[in-house]
Parts: structure tokens; C-alpha cells; sequence
């Protein structure tokens, strides 16, 4: 597996899932959850809502993930998880890692060979970029990689992208 650290707007990448930091409703929200619902257009609501109907009334719980299509993103497939409120837990990091590798896990269950993240949690949800960085070392480090070929951690500001490059690089 080779890993790219990028900067730039994730709705951007042709790959074959770029990932959701999406909350337990499912339904849309700010941040990247905004940006990629705006840019995927009304059918990835659509299809969210199915999801919530027959599968997660409740919603998702963090640290799971779901995939669904991307509709008008350049990439394949959006796999939605839910990062940890990082205030909210005492525990925040297994939580982190589980988002991480539970979307993981499930791109290799559809074959793909491309996976985009942009840095879960650490918007609203509050986690210190550093921290999170340590999370992603850990997860790739542990993960077994079989189909996916390639996983860019894609940062929105070129200060993110140095702080993750100095953890992860
Ligand atoms: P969370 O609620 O999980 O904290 P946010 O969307 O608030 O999610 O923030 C997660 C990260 O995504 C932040 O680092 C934010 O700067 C970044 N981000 C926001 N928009 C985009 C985008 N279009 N592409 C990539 N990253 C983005």
C-alpha cells in the first residue's frame, strides 16, 4: 500500500471511495460532511435516508462505517463513518481508530483499490490534529492491506498537511 498525504478539498479526488466524517444522522451536516453532500448532489441524501430506514434507525453509531455511491463526486463510492466528539468521550482514540478501520475494512470487503480520508474529528468534533495523526499512524501500521493499493489522507490546509507529515512522513 502506498500512502499519499495531500491537501485539498477531498471532493475533488478520483478514487475509488473518498471518506465521510459524517455524523450519526447521517442526514448531512458542515464542514466535509457539507462540502461532499453539495458535491455529490440530492441522490446521496437520498440514499442516506434509505440507509437510516432499514439499517440504522437509530443512526450510526461512531466509529462504524457504511458505504453508499457517489453519484455526481468524480470518485466511486462514499464510505460514511462517524468520528468520536472528542470532549464527549473518555476514551476518544479507540473510537478514532475504529472509524478509520472500520471504513478500511470495508472498502476491502467491495474490492477497491483507492481510498481517500480527510481528517475525521478534528473539525467541530474538537480532536487535537496531532493526536488524530497519532490515531491514523497506528491504524495503517496494524491494518492488512489486500486489495487497497493506495490511501491518501487528504488535509484541507496546507499547516494540517505539515503537522501530519511530520507524525506520519
Ligand atoms: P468533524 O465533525 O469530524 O470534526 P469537520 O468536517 O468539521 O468534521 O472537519 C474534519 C476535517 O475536514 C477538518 O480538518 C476540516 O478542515 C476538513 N475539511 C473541511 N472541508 C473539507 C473538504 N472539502 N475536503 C477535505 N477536508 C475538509
Amino acid at each position: 500500500m502506498k500512502l499519499e498525504i495531500a491537501v485539498g478539498d477531498i471532493t475533488k479526488l478520483r478514487v475509488d471511495a473518498i471518506v465521510n466524517a459524517a455524523n450519526r444522522s447521517l442526514l448531512g451536516g458542515g464542514g466535509v460532511d457539507g462540502a461532499i453532500h453539495r458535491a455529490a448532489g440530492p441522490r446521496l441524501l437520498q440514499e442516506c435516508r434509505e440507509i437510516r430506514r432499514t439499517r440504522h434507525p437509530d443512526g450510526l453509531p461512531v466509529g462504524q462505517a457504511v458505504l453508499t455511491g457517489a453519484y455526481d463526486l468524480p470518485a466511486k463510492h462514499v464510505i460514511h463513518t462517524v468520528g468520536p466528539v472528542f470532549a464527549a468521550e473518555r476514551d476518544p482514540a479507540p473510537l478514532l481508530a475504529a472509524a478509520y478501520r472500520n471504513s478500511l475494512a470495508l472498502a476491502e470487503e467491495h474490492g477497491l483499490r483507492s481510498i481517500a480520508f480527510p481528517a475525521i474529528s478534528t473539525g467541530v468534533y474538537g480532536y487535537p490534529r496531532e493526536d488524530a495523526a497519532q490515531v491514523v499512524k497506528g491504524v495503517l501500521a496494524k491494518f492488512a492491506f489486500k486489495s487497497l493499493e493506495r490511501v491518501v489522507l487528504c488535509y484541507f490546509s496546507p499547516d494540517d498537511k505539515a503537522v501530519a507529515e511530520r507524525i506520519l512522513g
